[in-house]
């Protein structure tokens, strides 16, 4: 092993050399060094506003459900280490990613059969896009090659998840005229506001119905919007979308990377509506946040489709498609959540921020205060002073990355009563100077 770097020369080399998310170069934030990480905390480099250790309240970004470090995942992954880490997916398989596959396919929606094992969430909506345009190609209907969405929605980076986030919220107006123009209808009305059901589902049915010729597909996220907004909606909407797609013939895709695995309450969202999509997205949560790995999931008649066309084959084929270890760790990591009473998990984390942010839903600039699952929400009424906001929550042994007006929670499902307690106290710290 190489000497440690000191902290002061680390940031120096990160600032001058490497990209950090949405960052400029040179870097102008100062991040925080983790040395390393064990249950929902993060041991840092170097103490910062007096803590030298930080309760996770992102769990890295949807991903660590059961905490870092955790005994059981690591003897996953070194157990699969010791026989191989890597090996083409082309004319060879093993054990951990048909386990995977065979997995998922039991416990999502009943009549998804078939699993596209990606390397990261963005590619696996890319394959989706993909699968989905292949589809109605392979049915002689070229035409039908775009999407729909719902404005406030999020679905990764590279370009045609691109396309379909939120056109206001996005990197849109940046590259108007380069990305591909997709269709979008308003979003969904906020949280269970019944009132607004009617007139929107009219809406989302109009909309589909104009477009149909042209639509391969309709694509959301079903019940939380995240990184467009972190809304929640209404999951009748759901099913209006099912039926409208239908009825005019255009397959539904829906992006789980976030709502999977639990946080919102159900193990997929879309359980939540009773539907099937024929395509759907799993990411983040799915190898609990040790590696990275998406799945694109499809019915049989989304497959046979494919199948049935003048190239019937699915051309994509990523070099680390299938990887034993990420595939290793995720069949351990959902064994891991079903073994033990998750939902019950969710609902205390889910009542313990209601009561947490409640006081929130007071501070001058505070817009709304909204919970569901394990997410914790506080909009403020202007854009966060990310570096300030931080700070408040690091002085509160907290960490948090707001983004936008928003500063949100969504914790590990293994974190005690009193750790979520001082997550939503520094939540509110990080709002009143935010
Ligand atoms: C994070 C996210 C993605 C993108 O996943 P990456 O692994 O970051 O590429 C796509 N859709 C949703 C809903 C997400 O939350």
């Amino acid at each position: 092993m190489p000497d440690p770097l000191a902290p002061g020369e680390l940031l120096a080399l990160d600032r001058q050399h490497v990209w950090h998310p949405y960052g400029p170069m040179p870097g102008r934030q100062e991040p925080l060094i983790v040395a390393s990480a064990s249950g929902v905390r993060l041991r840092l480099a170097e103490p910062a506003h007096g803590a030298d250790e930080l309760i996770d309240g992102m769990s890295s970004w949807w991903s660590a459900v059961h905490g870092y470090n955790h005994p059981v995942l690591n003897a996953a992954v070194q157990e699969q280490l010791g026989r191989m880490s890597h090996v083409m997916f082309g004319g060879l398989t093993h054990e951990p990613a048909v386990r995977l596959a065979a997995r998922l396919v039991e416990i999502t929606p009943e009549g998804l059969e078939h699993v596209f094992l990606a390397d990261s969430g963005s590619v696996s909506v890319e394959v989706a896009v993909k699968m989905c345009l292949q589809y109605w190609r392979s049915a002689g209907r070229p035409e039908k090659h775009r999407l729909m969405t719902w404005r406030g929605g999020y679905h990764g980076d590279t370009w045609q998840p691109m396309a379909v986030c939120d056109p206001d919220g996005g990197m849109h107006e940046l590259w108007s005229g380069a990305l591909p123009r997709q269709v979008f209808a308003d979003a969904p009305p906020h949280d269970y506001d019944t009132d607004a059901v009617p007139a929107y589902s009219a809406h989302l049915r109009e909309v589909v119905a104009r477009h149909a010729h042209e639509l391969a597909a309709v694509i959301v996220e079903p019940v939380v919007q995240g990184a467009g907004g972190m809304r929640f909606h209404d999951p009748v909407y759901l099913r209006v979308l099912r039926e409208a797609c239908d009825e005019h013939g255009v397959l539904l895709v829906l992006d789980e990377i976030a709502t999977g695995f639990g946080r919102t309450g159900r193990l997929f969202a879309a359980e939540h509506a009773g539907i099937t999509p024929d395509v759907m997205c799993l990411g983040k949560a799915l190898t609990g946040g040790y590696l990275t790995m998406a799945a694109t999931l499809c019915t049989a008649r989304v497959a046979d489709g494919i199948s049935r066309g003048e190239v019937p084959v699915l051309a994509h084929g990523p070099t680390f498609m299938g990887n034993p270890l990420a595939a290793a760790v995720a069949c351990t990591s959902i064994d891991l959540l079903l073994s033990q009473d998750w939902q019950m998990e969710v609902k205390r984390i889910e009542s313990a921020l209601r009561d947490g942010l409640a006081d929130a839903a007071s501070l001058p600039s505070v817009r709304d205060v909204r919970v569901l699952g394990a997410i914790g929400v506080v909009e403020l009424d202007h854009e966060v002073d990310v570096a300030a906001a931080t700070r408040a929550a690091v002085r509160e042994g907290v960490w948090l990355r707001p983004f936008r007006n928003l500063i949100y929670t969504m914790p590990p499902y293994v974190t005690g009563d009193s750790d979520v307690a001082r997550i939503c106290t520094a939540v509110c710290a990080a709002a009143r100077v935010g």
